[in-house]
């Protein structure tokens, strides 16, 4: 009898952006004349680069001629786009990485919910709460924990983000063997100093752990005492996975490519406690499940990395800080409390009342949508998220509705 993967029945229906879409969807029903202004979702909203675009026509060109046609890549990306990655997002930066210590995907969310596979069964997992939903699900597909108790998972090591720490968790009182990291934050926009990536650092090495660290939000940090790369703190090669995508810093979410950097020297343990390597498991784990991003798709990538490229790419990501530093000083001059919106491009908001409330409220009588802050994890409630991947006209239109409905 063909059985079932029963740890898929504990998930909770991805009921966030449905119930947003249905709520959204009801209203437009009913006003069928208001435009809406959509600052939820976190979709980037303008063309790719024109250098990427460039690269992209020459390689399908390519494409077209027997003599230059690609067929199946090295599955870990193209040397062209792995050592530009390597000399442009760490070298450069002073950050020791090879180009062999980086993997090139077809995405970040993708990466951070394949790792874990390289990982025990029953090893304990910490997420931050909020979390990007996605480090939660694929450990509850993988059996590492119970079954769902009012928004939270048994087994599964919340680590609270809270106005009190600055929406930056402390390391847990208890030993836990993973620990998934995301800074710049989504959904809180709270990025980590260099102090407190060194605190979870050394608390990895004390109790033998792996640190997932999402940096898919590193281009929006533009302070430069700010670490953009857990692999700027000493120790972190060892204990820390990095993920980086070129969704938001290029506007490749429809295009798809992103990169996970395995340190040689990083490391997990088997049942013995043998030190055992993660650079060749996720190697054999890719070529095995993965064929490569198109050709097309990593020229586009590497011409992120050229002069045109770099200042293209600066200056959509100035684009959109420049649209979030409008949302937050547009909602705290009306007396709201907010994280983020500085070195990310999303703002968190203190509501004072209940995340959906605020959120309707919004809608209804304003036509803006956000993302209520609930939907990330318990630690959510009471606050919504405004992300800045829109227009400047729209974003400054969605603050005036929003500035009147709040009045
Ligand atoms: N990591 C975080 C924290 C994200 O917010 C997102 C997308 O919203 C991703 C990863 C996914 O990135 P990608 O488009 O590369 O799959």
């Amino acid at each position: 009898m063909i059985r079932i993967n029963e740890n898929y029945n504990k998930l909770q229906s991805s009921y966030l952006f449905s119930e947003i879409a249905k709520r959204v969807s009801t209203f437009q029903e009913a006003n069928p004349d208001k435009a809406l202004i959509r600052l939820g979702i976190g979709d980037v909203t303008h063309a790719l680069p024109p250098a990427c675009i460039d690269a992209l026509h020459n390689a399908v060109d390519e494409m077209a001629a027997d003599a230059t046609f690609r067929g199946y890549g090295p599955e870990q990306g193209y040397p062209f786009l792995r050592t530009a990655i390597a000399e442009y997002d760490f070298k450069k930066n002073g950050i020791k990485i090879d180009s062999d210590e980086i993997f090139v995907s077809d995405g970040s969310k993708c990466d951070t919910g394949n790792f874990q596979e390289l990982l025990a069964g029953d090893i304990s997992v910490a997420v931050p709460d909020p979390v990007y939903p996605v480090y939660v699900d694929t450990n509850v597909m993988a059996g590492r924990t119970g079954a769902n108790h009012h928004g939270r998972y048994e087994g599964l090591v919340y680590l609270p983000s809270t106005a009190e720490n600055g929406f930056v968790p402390d390391v847990p009182a208890e030993p836990v063997d993973l620990i998934y990291l995301c800074f710049p934050n989504n959904p809180t926009g709270a990025t980590a100093t260099r102090d407190q990536l060194k605190e979870w650092v050394d608390y990895a090495h004390k109790n033998k752990a792996l640190i997932l660290f999402d940096a898919a939000y590193e281009a929006f940090i533009t302070d430069k005492t700010l670490p953009r790369s857990i692999y700027e703190i000493d120790g972190a090669r060892e204990v820390a996975v990095e993920f980086r995508s070129f969704s938001k810093t290029a506007g490749f979410t429809g295009t798809r490519c992103a990169f996970t950097v395995v340190p040689h020297e990083c490391r997990a343990f088997d049942a013995n406690g043998g030190q055992q390597l993660l650079h060749p498991l996720w190697n054999r784990r890719h070529t095995t499940k993965f064929n490569g991003v198109s050709y097309p798709v990593q020229c586009a990538a590497a011409a992120v990395y050229t002069p045109a490229g770099r200042e293209q790419v600066n200056a959509l990501v100035s684009g959109y800080l420049d649209n979030a530093r409008i949302i937050n000083e547009s909602i705290r001059a009306q007396g709201y409390e907010t994280a983020g919106g500085v070195n990310s491009p999303y703002v968190w908001i203190k509501t004072g009342t209940d995340s959906w409330e605020f959120f309707d409220r919004l809608l209804n009588a304003a036509g803006v949508v956000v993302t209520p802050g609930s939907g990330f994890g318990a630690c959510g409630q009471g606050y919504i998220r405004i992300s800045a991947f829109n227009s400047a006209e729209n974003v400054k239109t969605a603050m005036e509705r929003i500035k009147t409905a709040l009045q």
